[in-house]
């Protein structure tokens, strides 16, 4: 079955010729047709598009990238040119917005041979948790279809559990990446602020954006990630920093390394099964030669309400773009400027971006930005220095990615609040900037009208900025040890 190996194998069978680029796609191809009338983690098929590309790379003959000829879906809000990217909104998806250029990471994986062959769910502007708000509908949870995938980028983790693409791409400003690869059992890189191209990718909260992957292990994301970071002269909050071989890093161990557990991320309300799982991953650490040490991270529980006071800010300026002008759906007949602006985007968007713009025009406005968002900015402050004090003391952080296992659909959606909470655990990441590589490890019980289903439960490792390596090096080790990575969904 090609559409289940990993990026690593395909590469061996691809650069062996023991198969084609054309075959390993339309392997996956076969899978989105069989499986995603289930999930409906695809929202865009460029499937005749990627395989004269797939034919192409087989012309060439040559696999010396790891990414030849390996086929991927970019998340709905990376530009591609001649692809219809949407956003998951009606504000685009009306006119089928179709970008005339590429974003800067789907442009390196271009010219590193992966083959781009759909668009993947998310919510609304990657505006959610769950992909509930996308106007696609809800993704469903490979593992229990009556669950969501998690979001934003639940439509990447669906495809990727589900064996529907071998790696696909995420953003991820307050979980997004992490959460979802929790909820589906696979694995998820959510960057340094800046180690990727924000370049081509329809912004959401620009200070907390991050361009990451979901991939099958920790191998494969280290693959991509090594195509698409380092700087970009178009995307001027970009570092400089040199991109370091992260395959070379993966076989190192954790030999030695102090790993911390923050006592913020184990809490009152949590699922159990959730805290368990991560406690006995350290205890797998600690059998491996790491030590574990136990950590605070005061500020910690500030993140959410600081996080939803700069998100939406943020939300509202990058959302004043779409005004049926420059960009997205239009109304006949209007009666003058502003009754087209208002009832352009009272039908474009959705409820959950229109509650953050105006939360976010509120938390700017003259009378609170001093009390709001000036305040929210001081916080971010301390809580990014928790993080620098307690890497000076240890290498990686150990924590929880989300405080349940994936939901059952609807359960949230008349509580923005309980939703928002979702991100307890993943938004002082963002607020931090720091990377977070999200891993299985364990399972949960579910009961439902079909029988017991398992759950995945994923954990996140946390290192100091630009330490990916670091990450990979230890999510790696995990996954040589155990064997959560590898279970898959029965669909
Ligand atoms: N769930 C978070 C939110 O709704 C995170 C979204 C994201 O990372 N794109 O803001």
């Amino acid at each position: 079955m090609l559409h289940s190996l990993t990026i690593a194998q395909a590469h061996e069978k691809l650069r062996k010729k023991e198969v084609s680029a054309t075959e390993l796609l339309q392997a996956c191809i076969d899978r989105v047709e069989k499986t995603d009338g289930t999930i409906n983690a695809v929202v865009h098929r460029n499937f005749e598009g990627a395989l004269i590309e797939a034919k192409k790379i087989d012309a060439a003959g040559t696999f010396d990238s790891p990414l030849s000829g390996i086929p991927y879906l970019a998340k709905d809000v990376f530009c591609e040119a001649g692809v219809p990217t949407t956003a998951c909104s009606n504000m685009l998806r009306e006119k089928d917005y179709i970008p005339p250029f590429d974003s800067t990471t789907t442009k390196r994986l271009k010219a590193a041979g992966a083959i781009s062959f759909g668009k993947a769910n998310t919510d609304e502007f990657t505006m959610g948790a769950s992909t509930e708000t996308s106007c696609f509908g809800v993704t469903k949870n490979p593992w229990d279809t009556t669950r969501v995938a998690g979001g934003s980028s639940g439509g990447s983790a669906a495809a990727v559990a589900a064996d529907e693409s071998l790696f696909a791409l995420g953003t991820d400003t307050g979980g997004s990446i992490r959460q979802p690869a929790s909820f589906c059992g696979c694995t998820g890189i959510k960057v340094t602020y800046g180690r990727t191209s924000r370049f081509g990718v329809m912004s959401m909260a620009s200070s907390l954006d991050t361009i990451g992957t979901l991939a099958k292990t920790v191998e494969d994301a280290a693959l991509v990630l090594q195509a698409i970071a380092g700087k970009d002269p178009l995307d001027a909050t970009t570092g400089d920093a040199p991109v370091p071989d992260y395959r070379a890093a993966l076989s190192k161990g954790v030999k030695g390394l102090k790993i911390g557990l923050p006592k913020e991320y184990f809490i009152d309300g949590m699922s159990e099964d959730v805290e368990k799982a991560v406690r006995a991953a350290a205890k797998t650490f600690e059998k491996m030669g790491a030590t574990i040490v136990d950590v605070s991270l005061p500020y910690s529980p500030y993140a959410i309400a600081t996080y939803y006071v700069l998100c939406p800010s943020e939300v509202s300026s990058n959302m004043a773009r779409y005004d049926g002008v420059r960009y997205g759906h239009t109304v006949p007949k209007p009666e003058s400027l502003i009754d087209y602006y208002e009832r352009v985007r009272s039908e474009g968007f959705g409820p959950e971006v229109k509650r953050r713009i105006m939360i976010g025009t509120y938390a700017l406005s003259a009378g609170y930005y001093d009390a709001y968002y000036r305040k929210a900015q001081k916080i971010r402050t301390l809580i990014k220095r928790d993080f620098e004090q307690a890497f000076g003391q240890m290498d990686v952080l150990l924590a929880p990615v989300a405080p349940t296992p994936a939901f059952t659909i609807g359960a949230h959606t008349n509580d923005p609040v309980q939703m928002y909470l979702e991100d307890i655990f993943t938004a002082p990441i963002n607020l931090s900037g720091i990377p977070g590589l999200a891993i299985p490890c364990g399972f949960s019980k579910s009961v439902t009208p079909s029988g017991v289903e398992e759950l995945p439960i994923g954990m996140q490792l946390l290192g100091p900025h630009f330490r990916e390596d670091l990450l990979f090096q230890v999510g790696h080790a995990f996954q040589e040890e155990t064997e959560w990575h590898v279970q898959k969904p029965s669909l």
